[in-house]
């Protein structure tokens, strides 16, 4: 399931094929991409647009459109767009310049919604806290979202409203980075534990940006370099970096979890 870094590497991506350029044609052929509009509906609005830019927001991709509108896309489980024929395909965007550029999504749960400029903003301000690698995702933010919260630790950096764009993987990184026990009541950590947290979130986001994400052999990511990197995530019974205890797993959350019980307190 694409998270952040994985999101903003598609970003990359689609940015360099696609902004300021025009959409040339359209297609989309699957209905559930763009309910409860008319997929033929949403096609015939995007060609002859000029996309102004790409943009990310957490886990959502914004096609700023020349028309004013906003193509929020949500890769959800296995979305993501592809720049050769690729299986599975539900959409095809063609640029201006005959760049074809193929939406695939295995389980179809991705999304693709046209919304004019503050629908958009109250569509995702609603659903998402600060950019937690922008300026207003700091420790007083942390700490005000964590105050008084009996939920693991993990389960609460897993809302989208207390860090946008965060997932399984990148949380177990981040909390391994901080030294925090996934299962700790979210309320009970210290102020110095919630700035260590703070940190290593912004660590495992940039580590996994730089490395274009993670590929997990599934085909969504190709390329990602991410998982080699893995220092929980994943690596139960094998050594600790730091510490040499042997990772284990549990759940948190809903979610399996790994951790490092011997530094992770
Ligand atoms: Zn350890």
């Amino acid at each position: 399931m694409p998270e952040l870094p994985e999101v903003e590497t598609e970003r990359g991506r689609l940015a360099a094929r696609l902004s300021g350029r025009r959409i040339a044609s359209a297609r989309i052929d699957d209905p559930r991409l763009t309910r409860p509009e008319e997929p033929e509906w949403i096609a015939a609005a995007l060609a002859g647009q000029r996309v102004e830019s790409v943009e990310r927001r957490g886990k959502y991709l914004l096609l700023r459109l020349g028309s004013g509108s906003v193509l929020l896309v949500h890769l959800r489980m296995t979305g993501g767009f592809r720049y050769e024929p690729a299986t599975h395909e539900r959409a095809v965007l063609e640029a201006e310049d005959g760049t074809r550029i193929a939406y695939r999504d295995l389980r179809r749960f991705g999304t693709w919604l046209l919304l004019e400029p503050d629908e958009a903003e109250e569509h995702l301000s609603i659903r998402l806290g600060p950019e937690p690698l922008g300026r207003r995702f700091t420790t007083p933010f942390l700490a005000g979202r964590l105050a008084g919260r009996r939920a693991p630790v993990k389960a609460a950096i897993l809302d989208q409203r207390t860090v946008a764009g965060l997932g399984n993987i990148y949380a177990d990184e981040a909390l391994w980075q901080a030294q925090i026990h996934p299962l700790r009541p979210a309320g009970e950590l210290s102020a110095d534990e919630i700035e260590a947290l703070r940190r290593g979130i912004r660590a495992a986001l940039r580590r996994g940006i730089r490395r274009q994400g993670a590929d997990l052999g599934d085909g969504a990511y190709a390329g990602g370099r991410m998982q080699h990197e893995f220092r929980v995530y994943g690596l139960a019974g094998e050594p600790c970096d730091r510490c040499g205890t042997p990772i284990e797993k549990t759940r948190a959350g809903g979610r399996g979890t790994w951790y490092c019980p011997g530094c992770q307190v």
